[in-house]
């Protein structure tokens, strides 16, 4: 059985895609549990707004639970971009709101939305890559209301680089991060985005997953991180597998923020 916890609808600005479509589409494909995640990120140096109509979304989100309330659950997500400077923002929004289940990511640094270059232009790669590790512990020593980190190695996606850089170059920072992630008692998603951008290791790599399993973290939710219905659940029957190889025995899903261990 197989939960998507990461899925994008026409409620994010790079979605198109009616909640209803993924509803559908998700019942086809035989999952049983969904969690919308759309984007929220406040603060950016653009000049279109990434912010949500909360009371619209949460009305569709009941909408469609009662609607489909006996063909598939539907959990009430949302996929928060932290920035340093707006940790208490998130921290309300976080908690104003019946969420099931927070993705904490980081999509930008300092107003740069990492996705248009501006961000990595003064840097060396590796300069780029620790200033977005080292934002991501800064977060996360702060703002606690989260139930996940989302697609915890991003970094690797951007810049106009020929190769991703070793994950050992960053390896006590990323440590870090995953020891304070397992000790605030939050998790890691497992986000298969990785394939749509041809990167060649899953997302976070295989080797962030294995440290973060040594360091003893249990709690994993599996996500697609898809923004129309051909990308729902994509490759799960692969990382299902795969993390019961790695000696994963559960993957989580959430009820208002507490996590629920499935066994694989
Ligand atoms: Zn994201
Ligand atoms: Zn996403």
């Amino acid at each position: 059985m197989f939960y998507d916890y990461h899925m994008h609808s026409n409620f994010s600005n790079d979605s198109k895609t009616d909640m209803e479509d993924m509803i559908k589409k998700s019942i086809d494909l035989g999952l049983k549990e969904i969690c919308f995640t759309d984007h929220v990120d406040y603060d950016l140096d653009t000049d279109f707004d990434w912010g949500i109509d909360y009371n619209e979304y949460f009305n569709k989100l009941n909408f469609f639970q009662d609607k489909y309330r006996d063909k598939i659950s539907i959990k009430k997500g949302i996929e928060l971009g932290l920035q340093k400077q707006i940790t208490d923002r998130c921290s309300e929004d976080s908690n104003k709101y019946p969420f099931d289940f927070i993705i904490c990511s980081i999509h930008a640094i300092n107003k740069l939305d990492l996705y248009f270059g501006e961000f990595f232009k003064d840097k060396t790669q590796r300069e780029a890559y620790e200033a977005y590790f080292n934002e991501l512990y800064t977060v996360i020593k702060k703002y606690k209301d989260y139930s996940v980190l989302g697609h915890l190695d991003l970094i690797k996606r951007y810049g106009a680089y020929d190769k991703i850089l070793e994950d050992s170059l960053f390896s006590d920072i990323i440590e870090t991060i995953l020891k304070q992630v397992i000790y605030d008692g939050k998790g890691i998603e497992l986000n298969t985005s990785c394939y749509r951008y041809n990167l060649p290791d899953l997302t976070p790599s295989r080797n962030i997953i294995n440290i973060y399993k040594d360091l003893g973290g249990e709690i994993i939710t599996t996500g697609s991180d898809s923004h129309n219905t051909t990308q729902i659940a994509y490759k799960f029957d692969y990382i299902y597998s795969y993390l019961k190889d790695s000696g994963f025995n559960y993957v989580c899903k959430f009820n208002q923020m507490k996590p629920e261990f499935i066994k694989i």
